[in-house]
């Protein structure tokens, strides 16, 4: 039996050969230096920071340069496939204003290098499969998995690398013994399970010097020196579905990517697919492994983000706290690229897409994330989106996310004003952060929410019920800021506090406390808090009816 008889063994009647594939995924007609990238995530039904950041990098690359990027399904482990999941990967995603030209969409796929979903492409892998087998660079493998144990056990006990390659695997030399040639024919045809394996051309076990090497051009990390591969990978499960480096091949060499972004832990396996490309005549794509998140753990040392201990690493954490997607985009920019920072200094009102993003100025060594930074970051977004348009944003947050906030909605232009106060000042007040906090920080606007909760000043608390009578008298709502305080002030002085702060400090003696502690008892009826902005302010956007309403409560 040739190797072509058994690659028609093997695979008798597969609907096209590898020749007819490539001649149906032709090259892209686009312009020079055009960059094909795409996502390839599992429909684990988890979709975290790190599918972001690669997608980022990914849609800056091809929609910088004019070319086109892609959504591909990657569901070949079954075992972790879960429903509705790809319908999350690209809701998740579109949150976060990443959008795909071409590949898996809600409806259907769409574009010319499909079918997009790995697990409907079976008939595709299997005709590279055979034309591997017909070259004699692959081989059907019977080993089951107790013969398996059995090799790694042998290979611990001389202290050989573990795996399948050249001498474990009897079947790698199937055609070199006419026993073993009838042996693979009669079990193929009684239907026994197999899998396909590389026929690697690496040698086994040499030194680090006599290893010989590749290099391969990754964008971020500059030239990698590749060693050779020696293992006999599977390309073919027992199933007929391929494993990841083979599809990863034979994938983004049809659908002609260009540059394929993903995480560093793939960095090892590497080796298997420059050979891969190399047996299949196929040129290298450009890498860019791009670095783990990592932050600072409670011990204070850098560790990868873990699911189960940091909430942040999921998607939906961001969408259901109400993280504005600008605010993500932004802070992902500077984790992503040195420069980022710099440019929006320099930049403060472009658009985000004006910055020129490269992978050159990416870190290969941990990009560190920061949930304080980013809202600084977001708190900064928030201040150049208008109120308005604000309001809308937090409006369609909460109908998705917490419908328990209708009522801050029912006047979306009082809404507006609200959010809006302080936002002009000289030095404008940047108090909003995400949606959840932005609820608790106005709650004392709406009768709904609004509570007390803090208590009075210790200076001023035996005074209260006068204070809030005076003022409540002497309250006039047409009063201009300067008016109002004023009056506070007489209140103040009237009552036995120091018209400043600093007499008090001076001659605590003198007074029962200062202005400030008076103003801070108004504050704490009106607001139900000792922190806020400008009281005035918020009187006018509360109205008279309310503030009176509320003086009165607390004075009884
Ligand atoms: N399906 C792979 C993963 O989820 C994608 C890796 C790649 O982008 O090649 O890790």
């Amino acid at each position: 039996m040739t190797n072509i008889e058994l690659s028609e063994l093997i695979y008798p009647s597969l609907s096209h050969t590898a020749d007819e594939y490539e001649a149906m995924y032709p090259a892209r007609d686009l312009p020079a230096g055009a960059k094909v990238t795409r996502l390839g995530p599992s429909p684990t039904g988890f979709i975290h920071l790190g599918n972001l950041y690669g997608a980022f990098v990914d849609e800056r690359l091809a929609h910088q340069s004019g070319g086109v990027f892609f959504l591909r399904i990657e569901d070949t482990d079954d075992k972790r496939y879960v429903e509705n999941a790809v319908e999350t990967i690209i809701t998740s995603l579109e949150f976060f204003d990443i959008k795909f030209d071409e590949g898996a969409t809600l409806s259907g796929d769409i574009g010319d290098y499909g079918d997009y979903t790995q697990s409907n492409r079976g008939d595709i892998y299997q005709a590279f499969a055979k034309k591997l087998l017909a070259e004699g660079l692959a081989y059907p493998c019977f080993l089951t998995e107790d013969e398996i144990t059995a090799v790694r056990e042998e290979q611990d006990k001389q202290k050989l690398t573990p795996g399948i390659y050249a001498g474990w695997s009897k079947y790698r030399e199937w055609d070199t013994d006419d026993a073993l040639v009838s042996e693979v024919e009669s079990r193929i045809k009684a239907g026994e399970p197999f899998v396909i394996r590389l026929r690697s051309k690496g040698t086994p076990n040499l030194s680090a010097e006599d290893t010989s090497r590749h290099t391969v051009v990754d964008a971020i990390r500059g030239e990698l020196s590749v060693p050779d591969n020696f293992q006999d990978i599977v390309i073919i499960k027992q199933t007929g579905i391929p494993t990841y480096h083979f599809a990863h091949v034979v994938d983004d060499h049809l659908m002609r990517t260009t540059h394929v972004v993903r995480g560093e832990e793939w960095l090892p396996s590497l080796p298997i697919h420059v050979e891969l490309f190399e047996d299949l005549g196929w040129e290298l794509p450009i890498y860019c492994h791009t670095a783990q998140l990592m932050k600072i753990g409670e011990d204070g040392n850098k560790r990868k983000l873990s699911k189960r201990k940091d909430p942040e690493l999921s998607l939906d954490f961001y969408r259901n706290e109400g993280y504005h997607p600008a605010a993500v985009r932004e802070y992902l920019l500077t984790i992503l690229n040195s420069n980022y920072e710099e440019w929006r200094m320099e930049n403060p009102d472009a658009d985000i897409n004006d910055f020129e993003f490269t992978t050159e100025k990416m870190s290969s060594s941990g990009a560190l994330f920061d949930l304080d930074k980013l809202n600084d970051v977001s708190k900064n977004t928030l201040l150049h989106i208008d109120a308005a348009e604000l309001a809308a944003w937090l409006k369609s947050w909460s109908d998705e996310f917490a419908p328990e906030y209708a009522y801050v909605f029912k006047d979306m232009d009082h809404l507006a004003e609200i959010l809006d106060l302080g936002r002009h000042d000289a030095r404008p007040r940047a108090d909003l952060v995400y949606a959840r906090q932005i609820m608790d920080f106005i709650s004392y606007f709406f009768d709904e929410s609004f509570k007390i909760e803090d208590e009075y000043p210790a200076e001023a608390s035996a005074d209260a019920a006068e204070i809030l009578k005076a003022y409540l008298a002497s309250y006039d709502h047409s009063d201009d800021n300067e008016q109002w305080f004023g009056k506070i002030r007489d209140i103040a002085t009237d009552l036995g506090y120091a018209a400043k702060p600093k007499d008090y400090k001076k001659n605590p003696d003198d007074y029962k406390g200062h202005v400030g502690h008076v103003s801070t008892v108004i504050r704490i009826a009106i607001m139900g808090r000792s922190q806020s902005p400008d009281v005035w302010a918020i009187q006018q956007i509360l109205g008279e009816s309310k503030v009176r309403e509320r003086l009165e409560a607390a004075c009884k």
